[in-house]
């Protein structure tokens, strides 16, 4: 794990900081911290007695608006965290942590409601049966016309079986292949790196091919206006460690030669709550010169 010493979107070092703690179980996952409890039998002079819990930093851009926690985890860390994500062992993990979480993930298993209005939002931008790649799209369930799909792959690192239809690739097989559209959808909130991850999906996103691209428009980021009163409200960070701005989205894209054609956000149903995100498509900007590799790219 690192400290973030600038922002993961933009690259500013413009940053304000306040003390917020990690949550316990996304500590005792990741590190395999579990809070204490000090005691005066711990005989410590200076120290009064109390919990102890994962200290980390809530870190704001002054630049873009991103709110970000200050640890980054490495890619150890994200292993152990993302392992058979939602599988038995991270249910009875979290259970322990948070009871009642069982009963939240059957719903979030039971997959997302508001797919339907995403391809309404896509479908005039592609053809009729288009080749879709979903970047870190877990089972696939979730993947945009996976039923009426010419192609359905996923590149995932967790291993957890897929749907019918849909087939596994790598980072370097996507990128030599030619997909209508490149999905990322509640990804780039989980990201150590958020600028990483997209460079790596932008190799597999062609001329012609569109980027989608979905994060969670948080609840603190739309309701506190104000950057330093989002900061202050912002104690503690469970998996999603990156909140996101339309700013801090835009030079996120940008930063991998993708140009932003459109960028709403907009309430969606999930699981029977309604929640915010953003939707951004993008393009290749046509200016860029073709990734390393990829000779499907070279003009
Ligand atoms: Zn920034």
């Amino acid at each position: 794990m690192r400290i973030a010493k600038r922002c993961v979107c933009c690259g500013s070092a413009d940053l304000a900081r306040s003390p917020a703690v990690l949550m316990p179980f996304v500590a005792a996952r990741a590190f395999g911290w579990e809070s204490v409890e000090i005691t005066p039998d711990w005989g410590l002079r200076d120290l009064p007695a109390g919990w102890a819990h994962s200290l980390c930093a809530t870190l704001a851009c002054d630049a873009c608006g991103l709110l970000f926690l200050d640890m980054r985890f490495d890619d150890a860390e994200m292993a152990a965290l993302y392992a058979d994500y939602r599988g038995p062992a991270y249910r009875t993990l979290r259970e322990r942590f948070e009871p009642g979480y069982g009963a939240r993930n059957a719903i979030l298993e039971a997959g997302s409601t508001y797919i339907p209005a995403i391809e309404a939002l896509l479908a005039g931008h592609l053809p009729a049966a288009p080749r879709v790649l979903d970047w870190g799209g877990d089972t696939g369930l979730n993947t945009p016309f996976r039923d009426g799909a010419a192609l359905h792959h996923v590149h995932e690192i967790s291993d957890r079986p897929l749907v019918p239809g849909a087939a596994r690739v790598s980072a370097a097989e996507a990128a030599r292949n030619t997909y209508d559209l490149v999905v990322s959808a509640q990804v780039l909130e989980h990201v150590p790196d958020p600028r990483a991850t997209v460079r790596a999906m932008a190799a597999a996103v062609g001329p012609e091919t569109l980027l989608y691209v979905e994060v969670p428009h948080e609840t603190l980021m739309r309701e506190a206006a104000d950057p330093e009163a989002r900061r202050l409200s912002k104690r503690h960070w469970h998996e999603h460690v990156n909140f996101f701005t339309e700013a801090s989205l835009r030079a996120v894209l940008a930063s991998a030669g993708l140009a932003v054609l459109r960028c709403l956000s907009h309430p969606v149903e999930a699981g029977g709550r309604v929640g915010h995100v953003f939707s951004v498509l993008a393009r290749r900007e046509p200016s860029q010169p073709a990734a390393p590799g990829t000779a499907r790219n070279t003009p």
